[in-house]
């Protein structure tokens, strides 16, 4: 078998599980760690290149130290647009950096979603305090105002339901570029996730329903419970739109949100997703091992789900939970509060049951209250 090399542009866990999911069909990795970043993560999966302090200059050093792959991806949204357009000189990058230049700012991502017909929620820009004001006052309350870059896991972003709460904001808002949205009265949150390849094959696996704690994801449920097929028809349509308007290579994530007004797309992810991790148990191709095929032309792998499958973030945590018949990640990162420390997957043949098993196994890493501290 001749060895096929990728690049990861990211030392996370994302990376981590690429790896470990696509060594099997004999490929090799190597990772490229930018600003100090920690590594321990992809200690023993591959090659560790570290990037000078932002000298992009220098891409064919990069490159060739990062063994000259075949292709080079990023596990991270926030990663800089011009180095992987320094680095595409040298082999494809998928997802394409414009993919990432899209989706790192939210202004350009809902311009771009709106672009190819796909409904988000009703939103303005806005550049500071005051045009966030008139903003609220055309959306009316509750509003969501987002700063457009940097933004992940509830960050940087502000709910307003009242005069009141919109005045607390006031100083707040440093002038910069900020998207404010209608807030929508949601009945659920659900994502999907899909792959394509250069040549247009598309998969996509069945949709999750998505509970966060304080703007993080704790929970997800796979397929989302008593989802008609018109709901993941839908979904479908508007990821493989967006796929194809893009011609997008690798795995895409699209958030959603389940409304009166129909589905929603909130935000998009150009990577593997952490509401997608239920895929390494609960779906008989992995969207790791997915988005490997995806970026290096291989066939795509079934995306069908065995059984129901729940995950569950281990937030703050890292000791494995004692419960039988779990499978356990763990990142192999030091431990702090909050942190993503690793996941547990769970899988049974009723909905009913895995509800059920969810709860006691919340209980068991987190105490009484099943959320994190
Ligand atoms: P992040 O990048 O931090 O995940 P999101 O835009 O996904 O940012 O927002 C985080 C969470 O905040 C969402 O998952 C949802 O629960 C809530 N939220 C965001 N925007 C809206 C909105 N317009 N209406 C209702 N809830 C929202
Ligand atoms: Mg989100």
């Amino acid at each position: 078998m001749t060895v096929r090399r990728v690049g990861i542009v990211g030392c996370g866990q994302l990376a981590q599980m690429m790896a470990q999911e696509a060594r099997p069909l004999g490929i090799e990795f190597s990772f490229l760690a930018e600003g100090g970043e920690n590594t321990s993560c992809v200690e023993g999966l591959g090659t560790i290149v570290h990037a000078g302090d932002g000298d992009d200059a220098d891409a064919a050093s990069l490159y060739r130290a990062m063994g000259s792959p075949e292709v080079i991806t990023a596990e991270r949204e926030q990663v800089s647009v011009e180095l992987l357009r320094a680095l595409e000189k040298f082999c494809p990058v998928y997802p394409r950096p414009d993919a990432f230049g899209k989706t790192q700012h939210r202004l350009r991502e809902k311009n771009a979603i709106t672009a190819a017909g796909l409904p988000v929620a009703p939103f303005l820009p806005a550049n500071n305090y005051g045009e966030i004001c008139t903003a609220v006052e055309k959306l009316g309350y509750p509003a969501f105002i987002k700063s457009c870059e940097n933004g992940y896991d509830g960050k940087n972003q502000w709910r307003v339901d009242s005069d009141a709460s919109l005045e607390a904001l006031r100083g707040q808002v440093p002038d910069d570029e900020y998207v404010v949205e209608k807030g929508i009265d949601f009945s659920r949150e659900v994502s999907l996730i899909g792959a394509r390849t250069a040549d247009g094959q598309v998969v996509t696996y069945p949709l999750a329903e998505n509970d966060h704690y304080r703007g993080t994801l704790l929970v997800s449920t796979a397929p989302a419970p008593d989802v008609g097929e018109a709901l993941q028809k839908t979904a479908q349509d508007y990821l493989s739109t967006l796929m194809n308007a893009w011609d997008y290579v690798g795995v895409l994530a699209m958030e959603c949100f389940v409304s009166d007004d129909g589905l929603l797309i909130n935000e998009l992810a150009p990577r593997v997703h952490n509401s997608g991790h239920w895929t390494l148990a609960g779906a008989k191709t992995s969207q790791f091992a997915n988005h490997v095929r995806a970026i290096l032309g291989m066939p795509l792998g079934d995306t069908d789900s065995e059984r129901p499958a729940v995950m569950i973030n281990m937030l703050g945590v890292d000791k494995k939970p004692t419960l039988a018949n779990e499978g356990v990640w763990l990142y192999g990162k030091s431990l702090r509060p909050g942190r993503k420390m690793g996941h547990v997957i769970l899988l049974d043949d009723s909905q009913r049951a895995l509800a059920e098993r969810t709860q006691a196994m919340l209980e068991a890493l987190y105490g009484e209250s099943g959320r994190p501290a």
